[in-house]
Formats: structure tokens, C-alpha cells, sequence
């Protein structure tokens, strides 16, 4: 039996009462809509699985291909929770407001040399990127059960989730990567760019939710790709280690297989949405990181947060690798050797945050 199979008693095909509740606040209506594209993008890519959303009290049993879908509002004060979300979403507007003025004397470091902690001028903005990274990389917002064939989705840290990946980065992502050189209000950058309102909720879960799907199927991340595509994902899968890791990996190239058939076929526009959701996220925090220069802040960026998940942004990278098959495979090879780079520098052991990163990116599991 699970952890979570024992703190929610699911051993029966419907999990019992506890720590289930029917969400009102909303998100209820963005979990709807999820589970719906989701199924779209299934249908669309000829995988029989459903989902379907169970209330705390419905006991109807599941037809063979369906998976429930759970909403847990986790027990305290909503005021706290939405005081807490705030607080978060007030921490993304600072970072987005800073302005990342680079020192051309050190433009050539790479992540790898010591002398790119001197690239970004002006106030020290690691701690802001190791916060927000640590935000999304520590947000359980879901988990797959077999033992009860479910997904629980968890309100608290989807709320979370979207306060930092939702926000509308597109603006900031333009300015920053230009540093002032150019104007985006009389550039010409696309429109999307500059009138972003960041990203609904669904669309962020329906990738979720996929990747949960992942769980309750057998799938094999070798056999789509081949060439340089393929020896990047093999070098990826090698450095996973763990059975935890390695289950993860299988879950996101599940939805992302599904997407790379669902989404490049006739799909509602929503759905469609959720597919640029999951190449967009990906630049998001791509352009997050960029700023950290740190040791610190690099370490959080390039090694896997815990035993049990792979990197977070590497994620990513074969997420999108999977989904339009076999693009920029020397974006996977780039982040892999500068991560292995990293990892044998000799200060390292004394920067505790790094040293406990390195050792559950390389952790082998017996
Ligand atoms: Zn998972």
C-alpha cells in the first residue's frame, strides 16, 4: 500500500471520504475544463483512458478505461492559504520588475566558469530565482494511485503552481533577453508577446494531468525517437538513477507522446492552447533561471531537487524533445554536460544547498 493509499484509506476502486472535498472556489471550474481537453487530446491520440472528476461523496465505479480525477483542499485557514498565494504572486511582480543589466566584460563565461557570477550587474537577484524555482519544484499539485486508479489533484499547490508559471512572463522574458537594447513597444515582436495575460489555469493542468495518466499506462520513452534525438534522451534516462526518477521520466513522455499526436491533429482551440502551455512553461523557467549566477542559485537551476524528481527545466527540455519529435537535441546534450561540468567543481562540498542537490541528482538507488 501506498503512503498516500494509507493516509486516504484507497485500497477499495473508490478512495474513502477523508481529505476529499468537492472544490468550490473556482478551480472546480478549471479542473472541469482540464479534465475535458484532456480527454480531447487522449481521444485525439487514440488512447482509450478517460477521466472523469469524483466528488468527496460519489460512488458511482469506474467503467474500465476511466481514471477518477480527486480535488483535495488541504485542511487550514483559506484566509492564510489566499494570504500565501499573494505573497507569492507579489514576489513574482518584484523579480519581473527588476532590470538585468550583463557586464560585456564576462558575456563569454558559461555556467561552468567561476567568472559568471560577476555577468548581471546591479542588485543580487539569486535568492529571488531560488525562491520562485524552489516554489514550483516543492508543489506536490498532484498524484497518480493505481491501487484506486485516481489522480488527486491538490488546490493549494495548483494555486501555487499558476501564481509562478501563470503570470504573464512573455513581456519580461522579451525585455530581459534584450536588456534594454530594444523597445518592444515600437519593435516588432509578436503580439502575443506584448499583450500576454499569462496562462489559465487548465491549460497548465491538462499537462498535469496527462503526465498523471502516464502513471496507469506502460509506455516506453525509447522507441519514438532515433538519432541524435535518441542518444540525447538515452543520456538523459542514464543519469536518472532512481526507480522514482526513472517512473517520473515515463510519466512525461506519456503526455508528451500524446501531445505530439494530439495536438499537431483537429483539436479544440483550448486544447491547442495547452500545447504551446507546455513548450511556453518550459522558456518560463528557462528565463527565470537565467538570472541566478550564483553558485548557489546555479546549483538549484542545474542539479534534480530531490531523489525522487528529475530537473525540473530538464523536464522540459525532453518534454518538448518528445513532443515535436527530435527538435534541438543539443539543447538536452548542453544542459547534461554543463550540469556533469558543474558537478566537478571543487567548491561544491562547501556550499551546502550544493552539495545536497549534487548528491540527489547522482544518487543510484541500489
Ligand atoms: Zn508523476
Amino acid at each position: 500500500m501506498s503512503l498516500l493509499c494509507f493516509l486516504f484509506a484507497c485500497a477499495l476502486t473508490v478512495p474513502h471520504d477523508f481529505g476529499y472535498v468537492d472544490a468550490q472556489d473556482g478551480s472546480r471550474i478549471e479542473v472541469d475544463a482540464a479534465i475535458a481537453m484532456a480527454n480531447e487530446h487522449l481521444g485525439a491520440a487514440n488512447i482509450r483512458r478517460q477521466l472523469v472528476y469524483r466528488g468527496a461523496s460519489e460512488r458511482t465505479k469506474l467503467a474500465d478505461n476511466e481514471i477518477a480525477v480527486y480535488v483535495v483542499v488541504e485542511p487550514g485557514s483559506a484566509v492564510a492559504i489566499k494570504r500565501e498565494i499573494e505573497r507569492l504572486r507579489t514576489k513574482v511582480l518584484e523579480f519581473q520588475s527588476r532590470d538585468f543589466q550583463f557586464d560585456p566584460a564576462f558575456q563569454d563565461c558559461s555556467d561552468t566558469d567561476d567568472c559568471v557570477e560577476n555577468l548581471y550587474k546591479g542588485p543580487n537577484v539569486a535568492s529571488l530565482v531560488i525562491e520562485t524555482i524552489e516554489k514550483i519544484t516543492n508543489s506536490h499539485v498532484a498524484e497518480a494511485n493505481n491501487d484506486c486508479r485516481c489522480v488527486i489533484l491538490f488546490a493549494r499547490d495548483l494555486q501555487r503552481y499558476q501564481a509562478v508559471l501563470g503570470a504573464p512572463w512573455a513581456r519580461f522574458l522579451l525585455r530581459a533577453r534584450f536588456s534594454g537594447e530594444i523597445d518592444p513597444d515600437t519593435s516588432k515582436v509578436p503580439d502575443i508577446m506584448l499583450h500576454d495575460d499569462g496562462f489559465a489555469l487548465r491549460w497548465i493542468l491538462v499537462n498535469v494531468l496527462l503526465h498523471e495518466v502516464g502513471h496507469h499506462e506502460k509506455w516506453f520513452m525509447y522507441e519514438v525517437l532515433q538519432g541524435p534525438a535518441q542518444n540525447a534522451l538515452q543520456n538523459y534516462r542514464k543519469f536518472l538513477g532512481t526507480e522514482r526518477k526513472i517512473e517520473e521520466a515515463r510519466a512525461d513522455a506519456f503526455g508528451a507522446d500524446v501531445m505530439s499526436k494530439s495536438c499537431f491533429s483537429n483539436i479544440s482551440s483550448d486544447a491547442k492552447r495547452s500545447c504551446i502551455t507546455a513548450v511556453y512553461s518550459s522558456m518560463v523557467i528557462f528565463g527565470i533561471t537565467l538570472w541566478g549566477k550564483t553558485k548557489e542559485a546555479r546549483c538549484v537551476r542545474y542539479f534534480d531537487p530531490s531523489i525522487d524528481y528529475p530537473n525540473f527545466h530538464l523536464r522540459g527540455l525532453v518534454r518538448d524533445l518528445l513532443m515535436v519529435k527530435g527538435s534541438r537535441p543539443e539543447l538536452l546534450e548542453d544542459f547534461l554536460d554543463t550540469r556533469a561540468g558543474l558537478s566537478q567543481k571543487p567548491w561544491i562540498k562547501d556550499v551546502p544547498i550544493c552539495l545536497k542537490l549534487k548528491q540527489a541528482t547522482f544518487f543510484k538507488s541500489a
